[in-house]
């Protein structure tokens, strides 16, 4: 035997191999044998390179690309019209067969919920697989394909085509995937439609390899003239079948509507038993001279129809109801189930929203709940499955007090829920800190979250002061912060510490008093000294600050405790002052509206000096506002401003104004 002889019986023998295991789900060698001729075949082939064809099985190693270049499908890849209920299906039907005047056969297939991909075979070699995309261009991940063993690289016979599949990962797959991914402590997938697209969507497609991907095809464009006297759909399925495809084995031709009907309530229940998932059946006219009568819409086949089972639910044991006091207080009930398969994911818990929808569906602890997940969204409680235990379990009662500092909770007006009524709640504070380091506020880059919950956790910040006593050493007692990052959240707090009063007033927190109204109180008052001796009256008579908001406050800056705390802000050094006279009074009288992201300045910058100027500024255009300084992206704004008439000024015609007037 020759040495080309023996490679082309190896590559036959391991693609028979491939095909038996991977399409026909039927082993054909044993583990052994078949990693014997492929040692052998990979041996052969390093030592005649030359002999080394695309086709070989010793190709469906990985490689890295760079990134996947765009390709324009040959043929256009389709989306398909949904139907929802056997009324739709009866009426797509109804049109269809209407210019025909009889009953037409149809073909349905079960919709696999994974990747849609359009591969091309010349001679019988895989050519190229690309991606759905748009449909008109989709990327080039043939290398990554080749990986996939149910992606034939040879076919049985030298044929030319292309045929539409979907790549999948079998549900079994996935769970072992994401339990691994659970026990390195990486990301886990939501689905397998997810993991098998972020499997296939690699770069590196040595990564691709080690992923269980399967596939199945259910479209073929036949470009051989022998190929072309199929004259079904079932037919050209079969054909593929023949070619070494793998085909869902699920399909079946019926005579009308009412056997699609049938077909789509019998899988609704059978499909949970699949080792992949599906979330419909493809119903598509089975005579392919028809479908090219019927033709296509804008951007569907006429000849076609997908029904789209209904959202998952499944039922499983409510054990408990958890409370978790989120960060501005509010108080939320999540259900603690006992674990169930849903959707391809195990799930133990599930959101029940707020105590008011408890109440509504009358949700008791043990009770059997029915629970749904609609595509990625964490999966919720949809009712409670009617059964002679629930009347004898205890009626759910809502919480007294927060779970986290066990404070009496209370309802706020025109707010759904319950909120801890401690200022001092861990939670609370953790919220008041971050808000207090935030872009809007004291703009501290290095301090989010995660940080602060740390910091607070070991008591080492109880509010926003503390966070300027701590010195870099004090960062690097916290898990993996060295030295160098250490210096830098230590700087980026200190140099906070210089931040203008609009901001200061911002991260106060004070009720009712965002953004907008700390920068008019800053230009009102010019320091804490200021707005701590203003009376109620002085306060409600600034424009702007309505009865409501000068109450506010005017509470605050008399409360022991913020008292307290001003105080220790201005011994740390953080106590600025506005400069009390202004530039100019050149903009007296004028009122600014900014929009849009300015050259030079920030908008705050420019607020500023409009007030230096003793100009005003406000957020909305009205017919009282003398000018609206636009920058880059304004939005509707300016469009605003042009209705009313409203000048409109750029940067440099503001930057003008100004100089010119000094
Ligand atoms: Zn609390």
């Amino acid at each position: 035997m020759d040495v080309l002889e023996r490679i082309n019986y190896l590559k036959d023998e391991i693609n028979k191999s491939n095909y038996e295991y991977y399409v026909n789900e039927n082993p054909y060698l044993t583990d052994f044998e078949y990693d014997k001729l492929f040692s052998e075949l990979k041996e052969i082939e390093e030592k005649y390179p030359m002999f080394r064809t695309p086709d070989s099985p010793t190709q469906r190693v990985g490689s890295v690309s760079e990134k996947f270049l765009p390709y324009k499908h040959k043929y256009r890849l389709y989306s398909l019209d949904n139907s929802y209920n056997s009324e739709d299906l009866e009426k797509w039907y109804e049109r269809v067969c209407k210019e025909y005047n009889k009953e037409l056969d149809l073909v349905c297939e079960l919709k696999i919920d994974g990747l849609a991909i359009a591969l091309t075979y010349e001679n019988g070699i895989f050519k190229r697989g690309v991606t759905r995309g748009d449909g008109v261009t989709g990327e080039d991940i043939t290398q990554n394909l080749k990986t996939i063993k149910a992606v034939p690289l040879k076919l049985f016979e030298p044929v030319n085509l292309e045929v539409r599949g979907e790549i999948y990962m079998p549900k079994s797959s996935f769970e072992k995937l994401n339990q691994e991914a659970l026990e390195n402590g990486e990301k886990v997938f939501a689905n397998p439609r997810n993991a098998a697209s972020g499997s296939l969507r690699q770069l590196d497609s040595t990564v691709t390899a080690k992923r269980d991907l399967s596939m199945f095809t259910y479209t073929a464009i036949f470009e051989d003239e022998k190929d072309k006297k199929y004259k079904t759909h079932y037919d050209s399925i079969m054909r593929l079948k023949e070619l070494g495809f793998k085909v869902n084995p699920n399909i079946r031709q019926v005579k009308n509507i009412k056997g699609v009907i049938d077909y789509c309530n019998e899988w609704d229940t059978k499909r949970f038993d699949l080792d992949y998932a599906t979330d419909g059946v493809v119903i598509k006219v089975n005579d392919i001279a028809i479908q090219k009568d019927l033709g296509y819409t804008a951007r569907a086949p006429k000849w076609a129809t997908a029904f789209k089972f209904p959202p998952e639910q499944v039922s499983t044991k409510l054990l408990d109801i958890e409370l978790n006091t989120g960060k501005t207080g509010v108080v939320t009930p999540v259900a603690v189930l006992e674990p169930v398969l849903l959707a391809g994911s195990t799930v133990s818990r599930a959101s029940l929203h707020n105590f008011d929808e408890i109440k509504r569906l009358d949700i008791r602890i043990g009770d059997n709940v029915l629970i749904m997940k609609a595509a990625e969204i964490i999966p919720k409680v949809v009712k409670v499955v009617e059964s002679d235990e629930h009347s004898s379990l205890k009626e759910y009662v809502p919480p007294l007090n927060c779970p986290a500092c066990g404070a009496v909770l209370t309802e706020k007006e025109g707010q759904v829920g319950l909120y801890c009524s401690n200022p001092n709640c861990e939670s609370l504070m953790c919220a008041k800190i971050e808000y207090w380091a935030s872009k809007e506020a004291m703009d501290i880059d290095k301090v989010g979250p995660s940080l602060i919950s740390q910091l607070y956790d070991k008591k080492m910040i109880s509010n926003f002061a503390d966070l300027y006593k701590l010195l870099p050493q004090d960062f690097m007692m916290l898990d993996l912060i060295q030295e160098k990052s250490a210096m830098n959240i230590y700087t980026s707090i200190q140099e906070s510490k210089t931040r203008p009063l609009n901001r200061l007033l911002t991260g106060l927190g004070i009720r009712h008093v965002g953004k907008e109204t700390a920068d008019i109180l800053a230009g009102e008052f010019s320091s804490i000294e200021a707005l701590k001796t203003a009376t109620l009256e002085q306060l409600s008579a600034v424009e702007g600050i309505g009865e409501i908001i000068a109450q506010s406050i005017y509470d605050y800056f008399h409360d022991e405790n913020n008292l307290k705390l001003l105080c220790e802000l201005s011994e740390l050094g953080i106590n600025p002052v506005e400069k009390a006279s202004a530039k100019s009074d050149k903009l007296a009288g004028k009122t600014f509206v900014l929009t849009g992201t300015l050259e030079n300045m920030t908008r705050d910058e420019a607020s500023a000096l409009i007030k230096s100027h003793g100009g005003k500024t406000s957020s909305s255009v009205s017919k009282n506002t003398s000018y609206v300084l636009a920058g880059a992206n304004a939005g509707s704004k300016l469009d605003k401003a042009q209705n009313l008439g409203v000048i409109i000024l750029t940067e440099n015609d503001f930057l003008e104004m100004i100089e010119e007037k000094e």
